[in-house]
């Protein structure tokens, strides 16, 4: 089926005269007959539901719209896209690995990878993705687990050459993970690229409405997990903590994504509740008008904003000048028609002062801590999720005080280019 008839059918085929819509199973646990039927499901001979903190039905249907939008084999909605980012590195990782991951990441994931995954003993090298090869292996050891990167960076809509950093991976036997938050799939699909897993924050586009936090992890089931057994041992080798399994023998291409369901979603308790499965589906099988609709506001007011004398640039991948062309050209090959989601960041010539001023004085678009919302919103970074650095921490961290971060939602053009010209006229431009 095609991308848009996936939305809404995959997943759930209700039997004749079931619901039509996707039913909320608001059960932690499920009733059998005997205890040879429980004992099976145990032995993973048969499958089934038996408690919620692993798997239930109606986060099921959900895992596995998820997976076709993808193409992968397998699917797990987390909590959060936090939560699917630690389980799909965990994964892979113990203490003493080391992770290769682009530098440009979501904050979350830079501190996730760089803080908290250190603390449990998992190192971690960022890399500039535009460096030569050279650069890029030294950044490898021979405890490097996976390849990390963003499809499109948030904020600063960066767009990862995933054919190039899956290459690598590959060289030195290794997965490349892609957060593919901001593209959704309906925009870029990473595994038909060479990546190997995707993880998203099912909080931003795919839920779409800013109703539920979550997350998901996906396995394209392509990575040769046998093949690099001395790197992977725990997928080939009996796992005592699981009933002496083997995950390649008893899952074949889904090892990866079976591994993290029963290790770690069992272990850590991160799986999506079956009323945020139910929110996120009802975002899901609206996702293609959205993202086009988002996509379209996001190019229309970067191009009005990067005619204003008051901005010094427009950070925008979808945007076809000399600020974003190494981007630009990026987008033309990973994304479709280039579309390069609603977010944008802009800086102003007058600095803090300007951009406050501006961010003020908008009457539509909402100040809020949030990006991929139905209704548009803006932030000042320097005043808000890193007021706590001084002026040059702000410029190592890339963050001029100049700098707002603006995510378009569906309202129409019209109204969000009046928007944003009542603000560029406060601020005197
Ligand atoms: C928001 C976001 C995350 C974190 O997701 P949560 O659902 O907030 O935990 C991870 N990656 C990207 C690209 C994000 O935008």
């Amino acid at each position: 089926m095609e991308f848009a008839t996936n939305c809404l059918h995959a997943g759930y085929s209700p039997k004749n005269g079931e619901a039509g819509a996707l039913p909320i199973y608001q059960s932690t646990t499920f009733k059998y007959d005997n205890v040879e039927d429980i004992g099976k499901l145990f032995d993973l001979q048969a499958s089934g539901f038996f408690y919620s903190r692993l798997s239930n039905p109606t986060v099921d249907a959900v895992e596995q719209k998820i997976a076709t939008l993808e193409g992968g084999v397998g699917a797990i909605c987390t909590s959060s896209g936090q939560a699917a980012i630690f389980i799909a590195v965990a994964n892979l990782c113990k203490a003493g690995d080391h992770v290769v991951a682009t530098a440009n990441l979501y904050g979350g994931s830079t501190n996730l990878l760089g803080v908290t995954l250190k603390r449990f003993g998992i190192d971690v090298t960022f890399i500039d993705q535009f460096a030569d090869d050279a650069t890029i292996n030294a950044a490898f050891k021979p405890n490097t687990k996976c390849v990390y990167g963003e499809t499109i960076a948030n904020p600063s809509t960066d767009v990862l050459d995933i054919s190039r950093l899956a290459d690598i991976a590959h060289a030195h036997g290794v997965p490349l993970i892609v957060d593919n938050t901001f593209a959704t799939p309906y925009i870029c699909r990473p595994f038909e690229f060479g990546a190997d897993i995707v993880v998203h924050s099912t909080s931003k586009y795919l839920d779409g409405h800013a109703l539920c936090l979550g997350g998901a992890v996906v396995d394209s089931g392509n990575f040769d997990w046998k093949a690099h057994a001395d790197k992977f041992p725990e997928f080939v080798e009996a796992d005592e903590s699981y009933h002496g399994c083997v995950y390649t023998e008893a899952f074949g291409k889904a090892a990866y994504i079976a591994k993290a369901r029963v290790q770690l979603i069992r272990d850590i308790g991160c799986l999506a509740s079956a009323q945020n499965a139910f929110y996120l589906n009802l975002g899901l099988e609206t996702l293609p008008l959205r993202v086009e609709k988002h996509c379209s506001n996001g190019l229309a007011v970067a191009k009005f904003l990067n005619e204003s004398a008051a901005v010094s640039y427009v950070r925008y991948s979808g945007l076809d000048d000399e600020f974003n062309a190494k981007n630009h050209e990026l987008a033309k090959k990973y994304l479709k028609d280039a579309k390069t989601s609603g977010v944008l960041s802009v800086c102003f010539k007058g600095g803090y002062d300007a951009a406050v001023k501006f961010v003020n004085s908008l009457k539509l678009i909402r100040i809020e801590v949030h990006v991929a919302d139905i209704r548009s919103c803006i932030l000042h970074p320097a005043s808000s999720t890193h007021r706590q650095l001084n002026a040059e921490q702000l410029k190592s961290a890339g963050i001029e005080d100049g700098l707002v971060r603006i995510s378009l939602g569906l309202e129409d053009e019209k109204n969000l280019i009046e928007d944003v010209a009542q603000a560029l006229a406060a601020i005197g431009a």
